[in-house]
């Protein structure tokens, strides 16, 4: 496969951007070699920079889920821009795509809109502070949250393969609240409300965590957060920003039938253009500015053409009960394919979420996934992407299916998968 003119492009963009990206996962740092440069996509398919082609099971990290460039979303970008590309003023827009959101995520009452996930769990945190008048959080470790430097704890995602997990930069002062707890180890969070009961503001979590790899919550572990939190006074935030839209209609609280008093959207409530929304129990969100005395703001905040799109895809998901089950026979398929090249593999899945580790015993918390033989991984990985499947640079990422991707593709995928076994 040539990759000349991605190659070239790094080069130059490494004098640009710091390693040559706008975000640490896309240089590849992890597997090694030269990302490729992506020119456009289509459906479930990208296109680099030398015309290869791809399936992409990355999906922009999973805001895509109806496919690349679908034209409904498109079309109703195409014609928000003719009226303009941001007001900075309240639009009808902002309340359509609100009202859609309560719909789908009824515990979602009252919500504001943000441009990215980072902003809506950072702002979503400090309404919880705000509302409970308490300073601590309980994190996971694993658990990504975004960039704000209070949640650069033992995160995950691009932060677990960089050298070091806790980024520099970032005072101790600003993170000495965070308390850190494992995932799927019900001990760890009851130790730290005893510890320190009556100061822990939320517990925040990604009720699937997809930032270490897949990893599931094992069985009546969200119903204890939910229990915990609920006996301490504190609240319990969801991050959805992978999950919501995409688990279920109603995300993973829909999925899983529990009810958080904050949730974090992001990614496919944005359909592709830069979004993120924190709501929840109206009396905690009525705690925010220029109501309450929490402040939160934003210039782009319910951008027309970010809500435009928001809309369009909601409406999509809205109007196709069946995708959701249908995206997750995909990954069965898939899974089972997985499961049978690699048998010494771990392959985990919630819904159509997926990964596989190259890890010999069950992931299912941060120190399992941690075991994983990234090495391994990047062999994989280059199999697949020189063979047209393009898939996460990381052993700690996870795929993403799309309502474009067809039984051809899959096949494809799965005839690669086979091979890229074999030449391990
Ligand atoms: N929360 C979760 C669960 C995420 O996966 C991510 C990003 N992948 C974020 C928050 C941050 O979102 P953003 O990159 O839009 O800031």
């Amino acid at each position: 496969m040539n990759t000349e003119e991605s190659k070239k492009l790094f080069k130059e963009s490494g004098n640009c951007f710091p390693g040559g990206v706008n975000s640490p996962v896309r240089a590849f740092g992890s597997v090694g070699g030269t990302p490729v440069f992506i020119k456009k996509a289509e459906g479930s398919h990208i296109f680099d920079e030398d015309g290869n082609e791809y399936i992409d099971y990355v999906n922009s990290w999973g805001p895509c889920i109806l496919g690349h460039a679908y034209k409904p979303v498109v079309e109703a970008v195409r014609e928000a821009c003719l009226s303009g590309l941001s007001y900075g003023a309240p639009t009808r827009r902002e309340l359509e795509l609100g009202k859609l959101i309560t719909e789908c995520i009824p515990s979602m009452e009252m919500m504001r809109m943000v441009s990215s996930g980072t902003e809506a769990v950072m702002s979503a945190i400090r309404a919880a502070r705000g509302f409970t008048g308490r300073d601590k959080i309980i994190k996971f470790k694993g658990c990504y949250h975004g960039h704000s430097d209070g949640l650069l704890v033992k995160a995950g995602s691009g932060a677990l393969t960089g050298s070091a997990p806790d980024s520099a930069g970032v005072p101790a002062s600003y993170t000495k609240h965070t308390l850190l707890a494992g995932y799927n180890q019900e001990d760890t969070v009851e130790e730290l409300f005893f510890q320190y009961p009556g100061e822990i503001a939320a517990v925040v979590v990604e009720p699937v965590a997809a930032n270490m790899g897949l990893v599931a919550p094992k069985p009546g572990f969200l119903e204890f957060l939910r229990d915990i939190t609920t006996r301490y006074g504190a609240l319990l935030i969801f991050d959805e920003v992978i999950t919501g839209f995409r688990m279920a209609l109603g995300g993973a609280q829909e999925y899983y039938k529990v009810k958080p008093d904050l949730t974090t959207l992001g990614k496919i409530a944005g359909g592709g253009m830069p979004m993120g929304v924190y709501g929840g129990r109206k009396e905690i969100m009525e705690v925010v500015s220029p109501l309450g005395k929490v402040y939160q703001a934003g210039t782009l905040s319910g951008n027309p053409i970010a809500t435009a799109a928001g809309i369009a895809t909601v409406k999509a998901l809205m109007e196709r009960p069946d995708l959701y089950s249908s995206l997750e026979k995909k990954a069965d398929t898939l899974v089972q394919t997985l499961k049978e090249v690699l048998p010494k593999a771990q392959v985990n899945q919630a819904g159509s979420l997926f990964s596989v580790f190259f890890a010999e015993h069950p992931v299912v918390d941060y120190e399992s996934a941690l075991k994983s033989d990234t090495r391994m991984y990047a062999k994989y990985f280059h199999y697949l992407l020189e063979h047209g499947i393009y898939t996460a640079p990381s052993q700690f990422e996870i795929l993403f299916l799309s309502a474009a991707h067809t039984q051809e593709d899959l096949d494809e995928t799965k005839r690669i998968m086979k091979e890229a076994a074999v030449n391990l």
